[in-house]
């Protein structure tokens, strides 16, 4: 430990957890856990404390997503990787179209292609740092992309592709870190999917579904046509989707979820509201973005990753290092001194930090960060 980096504690930021997810739980969140250590913790989710907090969530999620009518929230135990298996097993007809850009929108449609009960999907691939949308195609009945890709920090538009309703198709928005931070008119989506450790600040393992009721219809449709006599499909009943709805419009889950996750989440969802809703969350990241930015933009060893100005995400930040400051040693000095989670996605390979500010991250904090990195590369 001789040579390690000791950064004044007036540089530091209050709280140093900078995920992309896992990410900063408040202190309040944790509370609320401290304060339901008798219940609801250790009791049924089938009974009426649990779900007073699921009621909530999806009461909440409504408001905060200003759902069009018709739209309900699901939820269920798996994640937003869960959520992509129970699309291929329940929301897609026949075949998807998908933009792939990245690590997370590669995978759902690695999925797809791998159900051996749709055709082949239809890929639009763009480079990492840009996005690419699916566009129009014949015989495609699902459109799949990532609101955020966190694997390069790149947002994309939420629109549908002109004549797609007119085709019958629905819109499947994988959301996971996007929601909550990202600005969205839901009724540009049949399905806004997320899992509540990013902008939510919750644990994992729960996926939260926002639905058009054309994406209920579509699911029923799907798994009644599975249940015919000499199907191919296989819908699981964990993947369910008619199942999940079910379960959420009773507001319980399909099977155990994590109470902690759920309780966690609910006060996550009213203190948002409580602020202003997503107007509010949505500001507050793009200013704590545009600190990063335009303190890579002013350094001389640190440039954003992502060229098109629009595309930069406003959530997830990636910052490319000149090859003379070692990103790796940067992430580890900042990490000895309480830090955490800055290192680029293992996968992307560049000389990269990579930032969650997601509305629970003050924006004080994330000018601290800069100081602090700024600290670091000068004497490494
Ligand atoms: C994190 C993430 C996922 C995976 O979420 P899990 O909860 O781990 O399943 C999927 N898509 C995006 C865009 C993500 O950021």
């Amino acid at each position: 430990m001789a040579n390690t980096i000791i950064i004044p504690d007036s540089l530091l930021p209050e709280d140093g957890r900078f995920g992309a997810g896992p990410s900063k739980i408040r202190d309040d969140q944790a509370d609320a856990l401290a304060a339901a250590v008798h219940s609801p913790l250790g009791t049924s989710h089938r009974q009426a404390p649990v779900r007073r907090i699921v009621g909530s969530i999806r009461e909440g999620l409504s408001e905060f997503f200003s759902l069009p009518d018709g739209y309900e929230v699901a939820l269920g135990n798996g994640g937003a990787s869960a959520f992509w298996d129970m699309a291929c097993a329940s929301l897609i007809s026949r075949r998807a179209a998908f933009g792939s850009y990245g690590s997370f929108s590669a995978k759902f449609a690695a999925s797809a292609a791998s159900a051996p009960f749709l055709e082949s999907p239809v890929v639009f691939k763009g480079e990492p740092g840009t996005y690419r949308l699916p566009e129009l195609t014949d015989g495609v009945d699902a459109y799949c992309w990532a609101h955020n890709e966190t694997s390069t920090g790149v947002m994309a538009p939420v629109r549908r592709v002109e004549g797609s309703r007119e085709q019958g198709a629905l819109t499947l928005v994988d959301a996971t870190s996007g929601a909550g931070a990202l600005p969205v008119d839901i009724a540009q989506t049949d399905a806004y999917y997320f899992s509540p450790q990013k902008a939510f600040g919750s644990d994992g393992g729960l996926w939260v579904a926002v639905l058009s009721p054309q994406a209920v219809e579509r699911a029923e449709r799907v798994e009644a046509g599975a249940k015919l006599e000499g199907a191919r499909r296989w819908v699981p009943p964990f993947l369910s989707l008619t199942s999940a709805v079910a379960n959420s419009r009773k507001d319980q889950t399909l099977n155990t979820p994590a109470v902690a996750t759920l309780i966690m989440l609910e006060n996550q969802v009213r203190w948002l509201n409580g602020h202003g809703g997503l107007d509010w969350a949505v500001a507050r990241c793009a200013k704590s973005a545009s600190i990063l930015y335009s303190w890579a933009e002013r350094s001389d060893y640190a440039t954003p990753f992502v060229a098109d100005v629009d595309a930069r995400s406003n959530c997830v930040v990636t910052i490319d290092l000149d090859p003379s400051v070692n990103a790796s040693q940067v992430v580890s000095a900042l990490r000895d001194n309480g830090i955490v989670d800055t290192s680029g996605y293992r996968k992307l390979g560049r000389n990269q930090l990579r930032i969650g500010v997601f509305p629970s991250v003050e924006p004080a904090d994330v000018q601290a960060l800069t100081e602090c990195v700024d600290y670091v590369a000068q004497r490494l």
